[in-house]
């Protein structure tokens, strides 16, 4: 009984001394734990110099470096340096921003500490300006760049960049790089101030003829340094060369200040004086012939010759087979005077220049023919023609100008029908019979292109000379015969 007594109890005693070594292990671990944590073990660092550090571009970088010590109030404050390694690089040819940590260990455990370095463009472009020997800016053109140049240190070439403004004195320019940097340069602006002058060729005021064309003549304009600034000169103003009165040309040179120099020719244009018309005595007759020369010109003027009777003719273009008749008949003591390079209605009184030009290019054919210039025309259908009506007014301007200009143009007051009434030689003879014997002074319209009508001629001379008519070829003071202008 008392053995199986013993039995438990013994093993109730094993199991208490079991728990009591248990609790005091436990005891002893929780107080070193405390005593540790008490300590407050750890790891101190010393990080030298700004743990945020900024350096420029391309700036070498040198680490102040960290140090460690151990920490606590078991070990004692800073008593036991640590070996400290650093992690990280930092790179001055690329901005950004770096990170360098310090590591060290303690008691099986590692610490660390950090620092931050930002790579920065801190350097402004520079602006570099240039100069060229010996320049000076002239009167008109300014102050001319020389050129610069703007570097950046990390941006390279920013002279595109540069925003350049010319102000009243100074030229200033300024650049920003990518990272902000401003940089500003002036340079003083120097102007010349001697002015260009203008000098006008010719008389500087004048007075024309009334005529087809005007022709300035000219200028030279040059600078205080000799240069030829001609090109540079604009003219304003306008001469109607045909239309007397007063006119104005400007000529002027302005440079980029707004500053001018100019000079004025007046123009006056008159009017011809014309010779006042002289009507013969006796009882006249001037024959003229209209469109030739052509095929029967010749025969024509055999017939003329014949007989010694002076006639007019008003001429085209139109047959140049026959241009050299125009010779002969001036040689022959003819009159000649211009209808019309292209008797084209349309085409000539377009405009007071188309009929110029058209009115010239017979002219032209008269000198290469005559060696000489004719004040003497007929209009293309009378100066009464209503075939101009298509460009109202143009009858009177012409009259009007043509006049001014010392041209004496002829109607006529006799008309032989040979135009289109009839094609008939006898019927020809007839008109101009009839015509003639109702006026003293006839000028009779004929066309030596019709042979029926040069047909005429002869028969009709014959009957004039025996009835006291004398034969005379038309001048600058003949009667123009002027029909009433409609147009
Ligand atoms: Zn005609």
């Amino acid at each position: 009984m008392n053995e199986q007594k013993t039995k438990p109890e013994q093993e109730k005693r094993r199991r208490g001394w079991m728990i009591a070594l248990l609790v005091a292990v436990a005891v002893l671990v929780s107080a070193a734990a405390v005593v540790i944590t008490l300590d407050g073990r750890h790891v101190r660092f010393h990080v030298i110099g700004a743990p945020e550090m900024t350096i420029g571009y391309r700036q070498s970088f040198r680490d102040p470096g960290c140090t460690a010590t151990s920490n606590g109030k078991l070990f004692g404050e800073g008593k036991y340096p640590l070996t400290v390694t650093v992690e990280g690089e930092v790179d001055s040819s690329r901005l950004g921003t770096y990170e360098l940590t310090y590591r060290t260990n303690w008691m099986l455990r590692s610490y660390t500490a950090k620092r931050t370095v930002i790579v920065a463009d801190l350097e402004a472009p520079v602006i570099t300006l240039q100069t060229k020997p010996d320049y000076e800016p002239s009167w008109f053109t300014g102050y001319e760049e020389e050129g610069f140049t703007a570097l950046d240190d990390h941006d390279g070439d920013l002279t595109e960049k540069v925003i350049r403004r010319e102000g009243e004195n100074e030229v200033t320019y300024t650049v920003s790089d990518a990272a902000g940097n401003v940089t500003t340069v002036t340079r003083p602006l120097v102007f010349s101030l001697g002015k260009p002058e203008i000098h006008l060729l010719g008389d500087q005021d004048q007075v024309v003829n009334a005529s087809m064309s005007y022709s300035d003549p000219g200028f030279t304009a040059v600078d205080d340094q000799g240069h030829d600034m001609s090109a540079y000169v604009s003219v304003t103003g306008e001469v109607i060369p045909y239309e007397p009165g007063e006119y104005m040309l400007t000529y002027s040179i302005s440079n980029r200040a707004g500053e001018a120099v100019t000079v004025v020719r007046n123009i006056t244009v008159q009017p011809v004086r014309n010779p006042d018309t002289v009507t013969p005595d006796g009882k006249i007759i001037y024959l003229t012939f209209d469109d030739g020369p052509g095929p029967y010109t010749a025969q024509l003027l055999d017939v003329l010759k014949k007989y010694n009777v002076k006639a007019t003719f008003f001429v085209t273009c139109l047959n140049s087979d026959y241009e050299n008749m125009v010779g002969r008949a001036w040689r022959e003591g003819h009159s000649i005077g211009v209808h019309s390079a292209s008797h084209n209605y349309y085409q000539i009184y377009a405009s007071e220049q188309a009929f110029f030009d058209d009115f010239n290019t017979a002219e032209d054919m008269i000198y290469r023919q005559t060696g000489q210039y004719t004040n003497l025309f007929r209009f293309p259908g009378g100066s009464s023609n209503t075939v101009s009506s298509f460009n109202p007014g143009i009858m009177s301007r012409l009259a009007y100008t043509m006049t001014n200009m010392g041209y004496r143009y002829f109607d006529w007051n006799v008309t032989s029908g040979d135009a289109g009434e009839t094609t008939r030689t006898r019927t020809v003879i007839a008109n101009v019979k009839e015509g003639c014997s109702e006026h003293r002074v006839s000028v009779v319209l004929q066309h030596d292109i019709k042979d029926f009508s040069v047909d005429a001629v002869e028969e009709i001379i014959l009957w004039a000379l025996n009835n006291g008519y004398t034969f005379l070829p038309l001048d600058e003071s003949s009667p123009g015969m002027h029909h009433g202008i409609n147009n």
